[in-house]
């Protein structure tokens, strides 16, 4: 689905990806984790076509990124803080992203439904709770139909109910068949969730495979402490 061949990004001089080779499955959930600074947001924003590597070519399926844009359109976000208008509401935002994107019928309203947000469609974005924010957000991100979804933090300020709702999403669209990269601090999300984990550490790949391998390879009892071992300088 995606393929990263020796991707480079410096700002200045400071090298924030340094040669990364990836190649990530279609149909997989797949976490980018590691601490803070280490690059997870470059990485996203370079696959979603809003930062310019210095170096290498990410293809997602054919599409190699910047030489179109055809393939945005495939692609659902969700931002940590997504920066729409503040004074529109709820429904304009909505209707905004629509013809933006130019997708005309076949919209995913399974969270729009789930999250009840039709009582807020009349609201100011500025009126809304963080928590409904996010909400309207994850609900944009999955209501074209993308074949891939790039979900930065998604549950971070939802409450349990709320968060399970986007879990189970997450997971029917999975078993649909669509790629998702998501970034948390959660571990027990990583642990429900992940089919494949990333691990960046200083612009590095240090490990991309399942949790059951991550654990093995770094001969810890948990994700936890294997994650630890790792930032602790483990080989893997
Ligand atoms: P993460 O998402 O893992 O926290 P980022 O990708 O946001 O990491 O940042 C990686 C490094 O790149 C950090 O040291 C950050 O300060 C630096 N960085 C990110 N964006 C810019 C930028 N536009 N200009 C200069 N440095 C940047």
């Amino acid at each position: 689905m995606i393929n990263i061949n020796r991707l480079v990004k410096n700002y200045g001089r400071f090298e924030v990806l340094k040669n990364i080779d990836l190649s990530i499955e279609k149909g997989k959930i797949n976490y980018i984790v590691g601490p803070n600074g280490s690059g997870k947001s470059t990485l996203i924003k370079i696959i979603l076509g809003l930062v310019k590597p210095t170096g290498g070519e990410v293809f997602i399926g054919e599409h190699k990124i910047n030489s179109d844009s055809d393939y945005r359109s495939k692609i659902g976000y969700m931002p940590q803080a997504a920066s729409f208008p503040e004074n529109l509401k709820v429904r304009e935002v909505i209707e905004m992203v629509k013809d933006l994107r130019n997708h005309k019928s076949d919209f995913d309203l399974d969270l729009t439904e789930k999250f009840r947000l039709e009582r807020e469609m009349r609201k100011k974005l500025c009126d809304l709770s963080g928590g409904t924010r996010q909400k309207v957000n994850a609900a944009i991100a999955f209501m074209f139909n993308p074949e891939l979804l790039i979900l930065d933090e998604p549950t971070a300020g939802l409450d349990p109910v709320s968060s399970s709702i986007l879990k189970d999403k997450i997971i029917k669209e999975r078993n649909a068949g669509k790629t998702i990269i998501l970034t948390s601090h959660i571990l027990s999300e990583l642990e429900e969730l992940a089919d494949n984990v990333i691990f960046l550490l200083e612009g590095r790949i240090y490990f991309y495979g399942t949790l059951s391998k991550l654990i093995l390879t770094t001969e810890q009892k948990n994700l936890e402490r294997a994650i630890a071992s790792i930032m602790n300088g483990a080989p893997v």
